[in-house]
């Protein structure tokens, strides 16, 4: 039996083997400490599990409309004109099962076979693929260290073509920790203005953002760049719901529509109960979440901190999300004990046999000059996997 060229198309994640090899380590009985988690290790807060808990109580477990309970999606209005200053219907949202769901959607319904759509690099490798599904061409442009990783628009206007349809905005990004400004938002502004194009913001890191940095959402900036812009977020990183998988797309009605459309002949509406926890998890209390993002400064301090005092690595300052990038390019051409290390997934599988802590390497986010290192687990296992690593760094040679 054959595969759809469709499937065929698609690449197995290039994080899976360090993973599964992380795995069987640790059923072995060794001690593996992992930066690779990619979601917060906080559990979620009890009055968010309470909401779930009533809903289930409550019987409710039916489906719901497509695009969402009324109750969430005022709630996301709400959020979106407090946090965000944007003034939206609830005709123009479009509750999904998290927000990986909601950028596929989208990229179904504005992308053509054939479309380009602009990826700045490092990326989340799930755009390249989602890009791909949708039969789209990713037009990756890098982005610089020394930019902190944001796109010029310099940059952007140089990648716009005929053919373009979209770009994607990362901000807080993934991998990178960067944060556009506003400043640096106006810019690009200005450039995706001047085009037929659409913006699609992925703001799923919107309230892990630090050094008294805002959060601006692109769409906020003119009426013209609103009509352009599908906002994303989600409640898997600011809540910490990962598995509660609840995402939403804001965005001009018609865009919206479309979405929900598609969505009612595939998924159709998002978990009822963890809907209506979602609900809570907005109007409620939102102080677990502050506590939350403290820690995460301190541990952001503390393995910035360490990394940019070892020998030969250079590293950014991340200003949100939850990760460290540092460029390791150093390590290249150089060798631990019999291991021969040429990029940074060499550096990664080495990483893992000889420290025993685990890392993404940069070719998962289009870069290989780097590795990506998730804050996301306790002081103590950063503390104890940072002294592993700096004993790998200095045995090289
Ligand atoms: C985690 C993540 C998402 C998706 O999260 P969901 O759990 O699907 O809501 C989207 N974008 C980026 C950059 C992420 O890191």
């Amino acid at each position: 039996m054959r595969l759809a060229e469709r499937a065929l198309a698609i690449s197995a994640s290039p994080t899976l083997a360090i993973d599964a090899q992380a795995k069987k380590m640790a059923k072995e009985g060794i001690k593996v400490i992992s930066f690779g988690v990619g979601e917060p290790d906080f559990d979620t807060p009890q009055n968010i599990k309470d909401a779930a808990e009533l809903a289930l109580r409550q019987g409710k477990t039916k489906y719901t409309p497509v695009a969402g309970i009324d109750e969430l999606k005022a709630a996301i209005v709400n959020k979106l004109k407090r946090d965000n200053g944007l003034d939206y219907d609830p005709a123009d949202i479009v509750v999904s099962s998290g927000a990986k769901h909601s950028l596929f959607n989208v990229a179904q319904v504005l992308v053509n076979p054939g479309d380009e759509v602009i990826l700045p690099s490092p990326y989340w490798v799930s755009y390249e693929e989602i890009i791909k599904m949708a039969g789209g061409i990713p037009q990756i442009v890098n982005t610089r260290e020394e930019n902190d990783f944001r796109l010029t628009p310099a940059e952007l206007e140089a990648a716009i073509t005929p053919r373009t349809r979209a770009i994607i905005l990362n901000s807080p990004s993934n991998p990178t920790g960067s944060v556009y400004t506003r400043d640096a938002l106006e810019g690009l502004g200005k450039v995706i203005e001047k085009h037929d194009i659409a913006v699609v913001t992925d703001e799923i890191y919107e309230k892990l953002i630090y050094d008294g940095m805002d959060h601006v959402s692109l769409g906020s900036l003119s009426p013209a760049l609103k009509e352009k812009t599908v906002l994303v977020n989600g409640l898997s990183k600011s809540y910490s719901m990962t598995g509660w998988r609840i995402g939403y797309i804001a965005a001009p009605t018609r865009i919206a529509k479309a979405v929900a459309d598609f969505q009612s002949h595939s998924a159709s509406n998002a978990n009822t109960f963890s809907q209506w926890a979602s609900v809570e998890a907005l109007n409620g209390d939102q102080g677990p979440m502050i506590e939350m993002v403290k820690e995460f400064v301190k541990r952001r301090d503390y393995i910035y901190e360490r990394f940019v005092a070892i020998p030969g690595i250079s590293c950014r300052k991340p200003n949100g999300a939850f990760y460290l990038f540092p460029n390791v390019s150093f390590s290249f051409g150089k060798r631990h004990g019999s291991d021969l290390i040429q990029d940074s997934t060499d550096l990664a599988a080495a990483l893992l046999k000889k420290a025993e802590i685990a890392v993404v390497p940069g070719s998962a986010f289009g870069v290989s000059d780097f590795i990506r290192l998730s804050y996301a687990t306790s002081m103590e296992n950063i503390r104890e996997g940072l002294d592993r690593f700096e004993k790998f760094w200095n045995e090289l040679d």
